[in-house]
């Protein structure tokens, strides 16, 4: 079980763990050729889950929790701190995944 923190976006959500690697949403597009994702933690064979972009592990979503503080948790005021930082140097945080 994974828990993210300072989740953002609407359509295609995006978060931190506590090791501030970002998280982010995926569906598998079957038009666009996609193949399916594995939970790294049951196994599950899943069409959507959460995929770590820094190491490219998959969750499904029965292995993912959501921090939901609002602002009251030291991880998400530390991670939050370190994503303005991140804008600061010019880091394009939006990503685009993929799952080939
Ligand atoms: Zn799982
Ligand atoms: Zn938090």
């Amino acid at each position: 079980m994974i828990t993210l923190h300072n989740i953002k976006g609407i359509s295609r959500k995006s978060g931190h763990d506590t090791d501030a690697n970002l998280w982010t949403e995926f569906y598998v597009d079957y038009l666009a050729e996609q193949e399916d994702g594995e939970c790294v933690e049951c196994g599950d064979i899943i069409d959507m889950g959460w995929m770590c972009l820094d190491g490219g592990d998959e969750y499904c979503l029965n292995h993912v929790e959501f921090c939901d503080t609002d602002g009251e948790c030291s991880d998400c005021e530390r991670l939050e701190e370190m994503e303005i930082v991140a804008q600061c140097i010019g880091q394009e945080l939006e990503v685009t995944v993929k799952t080939e």
